[in-house]
C-alpha cells in the first residue's frame, strides 16, 4: 500500500535558520526519516546555517539532540550515525558578510542546490541578495520559503519583487504544509480519480461545504507574532484558502504544477467579497485558571481574533448558490481539521414526513485520524416501520491501511523531496498568494478602520455562539468539533 521509495539525485540543502524551532522540530526529523526510508542518497548534504557559533561537530550534536527529542524511536537505530555524517554547518549572518565565502566554498555546483529560508521573512530579501552576490546560487537553484508570506497584498508584492530580482518563479517554492498532507492530496485523487463524485461535485447536488480547522491549544509561545496576525492572516489567507481551492477548482487538464495552480487561482479570483454579516470573529476568554487570549499575548487592549468563521460564496457556474463555511480557532474543545461536503436532500421523500431530514456528507478528515467518511442514509435495522438513520461508511486510513500507515511520509518529508525533485505542484505560486491577500485585505482593513472587536468565547468551547448562528440562520449546522 505504501509508495515505492525512489532515491532523489545528489543535493545540497542549505537550511538557513538551521538552529531554529522549525528546523529542529520539522525539517531535520523529516530529512532523517527520508534518509532512513532510503530516499536521501549518500552524496546528499544538509548544511545548517545560523549566526550561532558552532563547528560542524557541535552542530551535529544539536541535530542529534533534536532527533532524539522529536524522532526518538528512529534515533535509537544505527541509522542516526550514518545520517549525521551528511550534516555540516556554516556560521553566517544573513545581514552581514560573516561566513558567506565559506558557504560558497561548500555548496557544490554539480549537485541540486536548495536553500531553505527557515528564518524571519524580513531576512528573505537579504538572503536572496547574498546568495546572488557571492555567486552561490545558479539558475537551477531552488529557494524554499516558510509562511507568513507577507502580511497584506503590498508586503507580499514587495517580497515577490525582491525575490524575483534573483530567482525566477520556477525556482521559488512557497510552502503551505497543508498541501503536503496525505489527505489533502487524497482530496484531488478522490475528486479526479473516481467517476462517482465529479458528476455530483457542483451546486446542483451539493448543499454546502464546511471546513473546520480547530486547535485545542492557545497561542502558546507565539503570542507576540500571533497578536500581529490573527486567525484571518495566520490560517484563512493560506491554509483554509488552499483547502477551499482544492475542493472548488475545475479539473486541471493534467496533474502538472501550472495546470493545478492556474485552476486554484481561478477559484480565488471568483470569490465574492465577504459581507460583514457573514463574518464572526472571536477571542477566547479566561476559564478557571487557564489564561485567556489577552493575558496570553500580554496585550489587554488587543482586538486580534483567535477565532474566525466565514460564509464564502464563489461566483462561477459550478458553485453559484452553494456556500462554503470556513472556521478556525484556538483553544477550542478539540484538535480537529476536516472538510465536510454536505449533499442536498433527495428531491422527494417516499418515506413521508416522519422519515425526517437526511443529507449525505463526504467528510475528509485531516487530523486526528486522517481518513474519509461518507454519511449514508439507511433503514434502521429491526422490525417496525421504515425508519431512516445516517451511518458513516468509514475509511480511516489507519484501519484501512493497517500498520503501514506509520510509513506514510508527513507533509514536510513530501514537500522537501518535491523541492529536490523540482516539482512545484504542491507549492503556492506568487500570483496565488497575492490574489489571496487581495481578497482578505479589504476585510481586515475594515476591521482596523472601524476598530471592531472580536466577541468573546470560552476556552474549550466550540467558538462564539454567533458562529453557530451564522449557520443556523441558513437552516444548517456545523458538525461537532471532536
Ligand atoms: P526561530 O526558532 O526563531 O529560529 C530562527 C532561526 O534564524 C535561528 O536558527 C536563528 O539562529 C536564525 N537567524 C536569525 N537571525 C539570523 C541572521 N541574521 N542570520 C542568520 N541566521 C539568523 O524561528 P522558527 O520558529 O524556526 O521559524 C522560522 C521561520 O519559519 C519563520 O519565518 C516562521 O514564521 C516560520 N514558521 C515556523 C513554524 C514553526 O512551527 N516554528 C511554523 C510555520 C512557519 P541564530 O540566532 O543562531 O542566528
Amino acid at each position: 500500500m505504501v509508495s515505492r521509495v525512489i532515491p532523489v539525485k545528489a543535493f545540497d540543502l542549505v537550511v538557513f535558520g538551521g538552529t531554529g524551532d522549525l528546523a529542529r522540530r520539522k525539517i531535520l526529523p523529516s530529512l532523517f526519516r527520508r534518509f532512513v526510508a532510503g530516499q536521501m542518497p549518500d552524496n546528499a548534504y544538509v548544511i545548517g546555517v545560523a549566526r550561532s557559533e558552532f563547528d560542524t561537530n557541535g552542530y551535529q550534536d544539536l541535530v542529534i539532540a533534536a532527533l532524539q527529542e522529536f524522532e526518538p524511536e528512529l534515533s535509537a537505530s544505527g541509522e542516526l550515525k550514518s545520517f549525521i555524517k551528511q550534516i555540516q554547518y556554516v556560521q553566517i549572518d544573513a545581514q552581514g558578510d560573516l561566513g558567506w565565502s565559506d558557504l560558497a566554498g561548500i555548496v557544490r555546483k554539480d549537485a541540486i542546490q536548495a536553500f531553505y529560508f527557515s528564518v524571519s521573512p524580513s531576512l528573505f530579501g537579504p538572503l536572496a541578495e547574498k546568495l546572488h552576490q557571492y555567486s552561490i546560487s545558479s539558475k537551477s537553484s531552488r529557494i524554499v520559503l516558510e509562511k507568513p508570506f507577507g502580511r497584506d497584498l503590498n508586503s507580499a508584492r514587495a517580497l515577490n519583487a525582491v525575490l524575483k530580482e534573483h530567482f525566477s518563479e520556477e525556482q521559488i517554492y512557497r510552502i503551505d504544509h497543508y498541501l503536503g498532507k496525505e489527505t489533502v492530496q487524497n482530496l484531488m485523487a478522490v475528486r479526479f480519480g473516481n467517476m462517482l463524485f465529479e458528476p455530483l461535485w457542483n451546486s446542483q447536488y451539493i448543499d454546502h461545504i464546511q471546513v473546520t480547522v480547530a486547535e485545542s491549544v492557545g497561542v502558546e509561545g507565539r503570542g507576540s507574532y500571533y497578536d500581529q496576525a490573527g486567525a484571518m492572516r495566520d490560517m484563512v489567507q493560506n491554509h483554509l484558502m488552499q483547502l477551499l481551492c482544492l475542493i472548488a477548482m475545475e479539473p486541471p487538464a493534467k496533474f502538472s504544477p501550472d495546470a493545478v495552480r492556474d485552476e486554484k487561482l481561478k477559484v480565488i479570483r471568483a470569490l465574492d467579497p465577504i459581507n460583514s454579516k457573514d463574518i464572526v470573529r472571536g477571542q477566547y476568554s479566561t476559564v478557571g485558571t487557564e489564561k485567556g487570549y489577552l493575558e496570553a499575548v500580554d496585550n489587554p487592549s488587543s482586538k486580534t481574533e483567535s477565532f474566525i468563521a466565514l460564509k464564502v460564496q464563489i461566483s462561477n457556474w459550478r458553485w453559484a448558490g452553494t456556500p462554503f463555511y470556513l472556521r478556525t480557532g484556538k483553544k477550542l474543545k478539540a484538535r480537529c481539521s476536516e472538510i465536510a461536503v454536505v449533499f442536498k436532500e433527495t428531491p422527494h421523500s417516499i418515506f413521508g414526513p416522519d422519515a425526517g431530514s437526511h443529507r449525505n456528507a463526504l467528510v475528509i478528515r485531516l487530523q486526528p485520524d486522517e481518513g474519509m467518511m461518507m454519511d449514508l442514509t439507511i433503514k434502521e435495522p429491526g422490525p417496525g416501520g421504515m425508519r431512516l438513520i445516517d451511518v458513516p461508511l468509514d475509511m480511516t486510513f489507519a484501519e484501512a491501511l493497517g500498520p503501514e500507515i506509520g510509513a506514510v511520509p508527513d507533509a514536510y518529508e513530501r514537500l522537501i523531496m518535491d523541492v529536490i525533485r523540482g516539482n512545484q505542484t504542491l507549492f503556492m505560486r506568487g500570483d496565488e498568494v497575492e490574489a489571496a491577500w487581495s481578497w482578505t485585505d479589504p476585510v481586515i482593513n475594515q476591521w482596523v478602520s472601524k476598530g471592531t472587536s472580536p466577541v468573546s468565547y470560552d476556552a474549550g468551547s466550540s467558538g462564539p455562539e454567533d458562529s453557530m448562528m451564522l449557520m443556523h440562520r441558513d437552516g444548517r449546522k456545523w458538525r461537532e468539533i471532536s
